[in-house]
């Protein structure tokens, strides 16, 4: 889509949501989404987070959680 459509702008205000970010981001300046040049710092409405960090501390959290059951219920088989 267009630049206008996808509300682009090329600082984004949250750092943490910009382009190079995203996982649409192709350096040094293409977008799968966004037609044109695209700037590293820039942003639009189609933001996506890339897998990564943020990804990998939301697993470490289900395990975490996972492993809090875990301890509720500590391996109820009674096939001994
Ligand atoms: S889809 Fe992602 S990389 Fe493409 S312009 Fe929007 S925020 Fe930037």
């Amino acid at each position: 889509m267009s630049k206008g459509q996808a509300e682009y702008i090329d600082k984004a205000q949250d750092p943490s949501q910009e382009c190079d970010a995203c996982k649409y981001f192709h350096p040094p300046m293409n977008c799968d989404r966004v037609m044109g040049r695209i700037s590293p710092e820039g942003w639009c409405k189609l933001f996506e987070a890339k897998e990564g960090d943020n990804q990998m501390g939301q697993k470490a959290g289900e395990e975490a959680r996972a492993s809090a059951l875990g301890v509720v219920t500590p391996g109820g088989t009674s096939n001994s």
